[in-house]
């Protein structure tokens, strides 16, 4: 309750309305609670919302805080520095900022973001981008953004330039994940193993203080023994830092990788990450001073975000098959289908022309193609699904779709993603 109150109160979230989710958690799913609210957006009944057209978002705000019970259970002590990138939506900041998350930005626009908050102090952001450009360098030291990563000497020249009271996390390479995760970061970042002690001499011979070390293993990622592996790797660029005259460091940046939507994946990850940290650090902390901090981001920002899209279009193919559009796609909330994601729709129809349920019990289903709105060949969400018979003016409803969606989208074809209306919802 005491996070819930100070979520409500945080920036981006006061003073705008929190609609009730009804029925509230006692639900069998709180996902059936999601859906009742969308059903009451689209047709309000005895409501005071004007009915909607057009899709939209459901931010489950309360679910943020209820996020950060099991990640400060799972993981004592290790403070979050959410990843912007991955959705900058300002209640879900605002909601982080409150709850005592730090935050990961790539970018001025990302620090910027964070910092019009107004609760923020620059010193709880890591500028987590390995390679960036020099005017950003300046922008960065002109906000006193202190902490950046870097995986090349070349990068080490430029902090000396731009910004050389700036501390180094240096990047490592994680390629243990092996394709088991939906995107391997290793591709493009991070230093191998023969490259970090000569990063490390240019950095003391540039007189730049590395502090610690990052890595991330990639996004959402199912084997999460790959933690072990780099938490080892971590210790031993920790080690050689002592070996090679620099300062004993400080900071440990276990990155991002964790899904709050996979069942007890999460938990998973947690068992395999305080064995591996009490393994390979458990001589030099906590009683040394090494902090421990992460870069979720998928792990806060996917499950809360629910979208709603209407049926605008219908082709049918005889008994079998059925064709539909929907007013939004891969240019919309539901970009993230380039990375493989595989959406569920549940449909939602409208309460007129609707069966007695909500069409995913029993009823007969057709193989059915969703399409987004634009003119694209590429833009399709579903194909070959089984959905009930729909109607033009029925909705569906995708969960769990916060993550590098909506910050991804683009007006292509002159479908405005701008527009799209993101409710906030609490069963508080
Ligand atoms: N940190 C960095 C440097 C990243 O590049 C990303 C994702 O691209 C994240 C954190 C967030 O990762 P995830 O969404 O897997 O938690």
């Amino acid at each position: 309750p005491a996070a819930m109150l100070a979520v409500l109160e945080a920036p981006g979230v006061k003073g705008r309305e929190v609609l009730r989710l009804a029925p509230p958690r006692y639900a069998p799913n709180e996902k059936d609670a999601v859906t009742s609210l969308i059903r009451r957006i689209v047709a309000a009944p005895g409501n005071d919302h004007p009915p909607v057209t057009r899709a939209f978002n459901v931010l489950d705000i309360g679910k943020v805080a209820e996020l950060f019970a099991p990640w400060r259970h799972g993981l004592k002590g290790v403070t979050p520095y959410y990843a912007v990138k991955c959705n900058p939506n300002p209640a879900l900041l605002g909601a982080l900022s409150a709850l005592g998350s730090g935050f990961d930005c790539a970018s001025p626009a990302e620090m910027d973001a964070v910092l019009a908050l107004g609760n923020v102090s620059p010193d709880r952001i890591v500028y987590a981008n390995p390679c960036k450009p020099e005017s950003h360098i300046t922008y960065a030291a002109s906000l006193g953004v202190n902490v950046t990563t870097f995986d090349s000497v070349e990068e080490v020249g430029k902090m000396k330039r731009f910004h050389p009271t700036c501390k180094l996390l240096l990047r490592l390479k994680v390629s243990g994940a092996g394709g088991e995760a939906v995107l391997d970061l290793g591709t493009k970042y991070g230093a191998r193993e023969e490259d970090v002690a000569p990063l490390l001499c240019a950095a003391r011979d540039a007189g730049m203080q590395v502090c610690g070390v990052a890595f991330h293993v990639g996004c959402k990622v199912s084997r999460v023994d790959v933690y072990d592996d780099a938490l080892k790797a971590a210790r031993e660029v920790f080690d050689a830092a002592v070996v090679l005259g620099l300062p004993p460091m400080r900071i440990l940046d276990i990155g991002g990788g964790f899904t709050a939507a996979a069942g007890g994946l999460f938990e998973e990850a947690c068992g395999v990450i305080n064995v591996a940290l009490a393994r390979h650090f458990g001589d030099i902390m906590p009683g040394d001073g090494v902090e421990v901090i992460g870069e979720p981001g998928h792990y806060f920002a996917e499950t809360p975000f629910t979208l709603a899209a209407r049926v605008f279009g219908k082709r049918t193919h005889g008994q079998e098959e059925r064709e539909y559009w929907i007013d939004d796609g891969i240019y919309g909330t539901l970009s993230c289908v380039i990375n493989v994601y595989k959406y569920k729709p549940r449909p939602v129809p409208m309460a007129a022309a609707a069966p007695a349920d909500d069409g995913s019990g029993g009823e007969t289903t057709h193989l059915s193609t969703v399409f987004g709105p634009t003119l694209d060949s590429l833009d399709v969400v579903v194909q070959g699904y089984p959905l009930p018979e729909l109607r033009i003016g029925d909705w569906l409803v995708f969960h769990d779709v916060g993550a590098y969606t909506t910050v991804m989208s683009c007006n292509f074809n002159g479908f405005s993603a701008s527009e799209m209306k993101t409710y906030l919802a609490s069963s508080a």
